[in-house]
């Protein structure tokens, strides 16, 4: 299987083979050729998949099919994204991909001056990727026409109803032609998705991919209990002892994070802050310098990492545990990517355990503990109603609640530098019934 053979245009394979893709992912092997023959798309992949060429590829081959315009446009294919980042990424992906072709792309996002954004769109824009917050505004100000919208891609809807999107959607939505392809990708299906996915698609096909890196057998999932206080000195610890990796580290507010992200730079290690309260381009200096490695070390929170285009990071730090299980999903989705091995390590204070619980219950396994000298906890991890784990030694795991054996492979006991494995298999981050709850940004 290789791209010529989903139909694509020649200009957009020879795109392909230039940034050195020779196969399609999984999301982009089922997506292509039915967005391609004109479908409805629900996808549901999360980043890491693939999924921004499973759609960028069709919506430009689409475009390229009516040969390049000439002269001020207006737009024909909108994506929509929840964050900032995301936007550029995918603009960035759309002008790579395009590059062969004469096709205008623009980003609408809060966060900056409208007046560029309103020169860009008069000078004619033939994608427009979009966060529905700043193009209500646009829209508001008559400096967008919707009008030619021949395709309509959301891309991250789940995060975009998280973050409170969905009146701005529904005012969008209701600008845009009828008469149009759609694709809406998600990395989760609830109820309001479902929702807005029966309002929004005609008789949409549905693709489907396990997310590749939750799944990964390659990705080592540990927890190592620590005091809160002792966390940093612990953290610090580890990346000193990691001297060549990029290690993204995982924090829950945007306070904390900036006051990690110095405290690691005073110990020497370069490091970079991004959430939500960094000007736009503040988080995008943080993510190039990470990204070119002059920062060793990212810290994020879970809503600003989201969408972050990050290849193949070999460790992905929680710093804290997230508040919602399935954020640890999205976080692990940042190492073991394309095959190659990834760790997942967890700093878990004692009185974490109940998210803990929730995040074992999500991966239908348990994560193996191990203790790290010097810093074993005064107290075991809280576990909640079933005391689980407290008290025990490292790399036991405890009794599931229903009596079974545990499923999963055995973490290895025991201490040293050992890893085990108790990586979650091929189950969607569904499940579990955690209350939804988002602290950070
Ligand atoms: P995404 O899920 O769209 O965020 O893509 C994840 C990463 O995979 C990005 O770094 C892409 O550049 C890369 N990628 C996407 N498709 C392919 C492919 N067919 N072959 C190799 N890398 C790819």
């Amino acid at each position: 299987m290789n791209f010529e053979s989903l139909g694509l245009a020649p200009e957009l394979v020879r795109a392909l083979s230039d940034v050195g893709y020779t196969i399609p992912t999984p999301i982009q092997a089922e997506a292509i050729p039915l967005a391609l023959a004109g479908h409805d798309l629900m996808g549901g992949a999360q980043t890491g998949t693939g999924k921004t060429a499973a759609f960028a590829l069709p919506v430009l081959h689409r475009l390229a099919q009516d040969g390049p315009k000439r002269g001020p446009r207006k737009p024909r294919a909108l994506v929509l994204t929840p964050t900032r980042e995301l936007a550029v990424q995918v603009n960035d992906s759309l002008r790579s991909y395009g590059k062969h072709l004469r096709m205008n792309t623009a980003t609408v996002y809060g966060g900056v001056g409208m007046q560029p954004q309103i020169e860009a769109l008069r000078r004619g824009v033939d994608i427009l990727v979009a966060c529905p917050g700043r193009l209500l505004d646009h829209l508001q100000h008559r400096s967008v026409d919707l009008s030619g919208i021949e395709v309509l891609v959301l891309d991250e809807a789940d995060r975009m109803l998280d973050m409170g999107f969905l009146p701005a959607i529904k005012r969008v939505l209701s600008a845009l032609p009828k008469a149009r392809q759609t694709m809406l990708f998600s990395a989760t299906f609830e109820e309001s998705i479902k929702k807005l996915a029966l309002e929004l698609l005609k008789d949409p096909r549905q693709v489907q991919v396990t997310p590749q890196n939750a799944t990964a057998a390659s990705v080592t999932h540990v927890v190592h209990p620590v005091d809160s206080s002792r966390k940093r000195d612990l953290l610090i610890d580890i990346l000193s002892k990691r001297h060549t990796d990029q290690i993204l580290v995982f924090g829950r507010t945007k306070h904390g994070c900036n006051r990690l992200a110095e405290q690691i730079e005073k110990s020497g290690i370069p490091a970079v802050a991004i959430h939500g309260n960094k000007s736009q381009s503040q988080r995008l200096k943080a993510l190039r310098d990470f990204k070119s490695g002059e920062a060793r070390v990212l810290v994020a929170t879970d809503v600003a990492a989201r969408g972050l285009d990050i290849p193949l990071l070999p460790l992905v730090i929680n710093f804290d545990l997230p508040m919602v299980a399935e954020d640890y999903v999205h976080r692990i989705g940042r190492t073991g990517r394309a095959g190659a091995s990834g760790e997942a390590v967890s700093l878990v204070a004692p009185d974490e355990g109940g998210l803990l619980r929730a995040i074992q219950r999500l991966l239908k396994a348990d994560i193996a503990m191990q203790e790290v000298e010097g810093y074993v906890p005064s107290t075991g991890i809280r576990m909640g109603n079933d005391n689980a784990s407290r008290g025990r030694p490292s790399g036991q795991r405890p009794p599931r609640r229903d009596g079974a054996a545990p499923r999963g492979r055995r973490p290895h006991a025991g201490g040293g530098e050992r890893h085990a494995h108790a990586g979650p298999k091929g189950h969607g981050p569904r499940g579990g019934g955690e209350r939804r709850q988002r602290v950070g940004d």
